[in-house]
């Protein structure tokens, strides 16, 4: 995840990346690698720089927070593995420019800087080629992505195809998407997707008592002016938070909601608690790594070695294919 907006991650990420990604590493099926993407933060800097280190240090609490192991899986920055730059730069060399002015971010940008094109970086047309080298390094078989993600995968499907074409050797795996189970997307408290730029976020990092008041605020039915009002959950913040974080007995809730047996306030007292108690072993873990960020600073290093590792082989291999180097 980018090392953007200070670095901390909210209920979206949680849900539609971390815990899926916690899953998948206590599965003891893949051999992971976890980064934090600091360089392409950078792509949003505009003209006002960051303090892109210190955000990059948050997510990776975050990571550990939400229970991945340094133990089981590589956590580093991705600065921190310059072989992901160099892939990079070889892959650019063989991307035709027409897949990446095709990418739908790159489109939406572009019509929304119209006037202003120095807005537009080389580095922001470029993203996701930078993002197949950070997938394509580790010789990946997947990549855990979102439902509604996969499409984002395909270029970098496509990039593997063609470098193995052009070198006449299988060097990359094509990565398969493997689709998170978290169906869709976390809405957030306006009851758009829960976005770290619509200022709709509940974070991991907010207190309890934040996330309380950030729900008593939440979008709810607007005609549901009294309780005896019947309310709409499909389209109501809290009601969609409820149904995350009470899988077991959320309809209850949402049945007294639609036929105007219960209020907005009860619901939104109910679901900030079920919010918190979820959340309550991942703030603890937050708060003991605060205290030690020497202990994250190591486990990014070590990780970064053991990535390197990887990322070194892998770079012998494509600098022979390509047949820039002899060995
Ligand atoms: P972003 O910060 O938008 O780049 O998101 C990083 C990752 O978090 C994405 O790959 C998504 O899988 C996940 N994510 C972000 N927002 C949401 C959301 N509202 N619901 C579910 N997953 C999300």
């Amino acid at each position: 995840m980018q090392a953007t907006g200070g670095g901390r991650l909210h209920l979206g990420n949680l849900e539609g990346a971390l815990r899926p990604w916690v899953k998948l590493q206590d599965s003891g099926e893949w051999d992971m690698f976890c980064f934090v993407a600091d360089w392409h933060a950078l792509t949003k800097v505009g003209d006002s720089l960051t303090d892109i280190a210190d955000a990059a240090r948050n997510v990776a609490i975050d990571y550990l927070a939400a229970g991945l192991d340094p133990e089981l899986t590589a956590i580093f920055k991705q600065s921190d593995v310059k072989e992901h730059a160099e892939l990079h730069l070889l892959l650019s060399m063989i991307t035709p420019i027409g897949w990446v002015e095709r990418v739908p971010t790159f489109k939406e940008k572009r019509d929304t800087v119209k006037d202003n094109q120095q807005q537009l970086s080389y580095g922001f047309l470029g993203y996701p080629v930078l993002q197949s080298a950070d997938i394509l390094i580790y010789r990946a078989n997947a990549v855990p992505v979102g439902k509604d993600q996969a499409a984002h995968l395909e270029i970098s499907r496509e990039i593997a195809r063609r470098f193995n074409r052009i070198v006449d050797q299988e060097v990359f795996p094509v990565p398969e998407a493997l689709i998170s189970e978290f169906s869709g997307e976390l809405m957030g408290l306006d009851a758009r997707k829960m976005s770290k730029s619509y200022g709709n976020a509940i974070y991991i990092s907010d207190s309890e008592k934040q996330t309380q008041k950030a729900i008593n605020s939440a979008f709810t039915t607007p005609s549901k002016l009294h309780i005896t009002d019947p309310g709409v959950p499909e389209g109501c913040a809290v009601c969609s938070l409820r149904r995350v974080y009470d899988p077991v007995t959320y309809e209850t809730q949402w049945d007294e909601c639609r036929s105007g047996v219960r209020g907005c306030g009860q619901s939104k007292k109910e679901t900030a608690e079920f919010v918190n108690s979820s959340l309550a072993p991942i703030r603890a873990r937050r708060a003991e790594l605060m205290a030690d960020v020497s202990y994250v600073d190591k486990v990014l290093a070590s990780g970064a070695d053991r990535a390197r590792a990887a990322a070194s082989d892998t770079m012998r291999i494509v600098r022979k294919a390509l047949k820039i180097s002899a060995a």
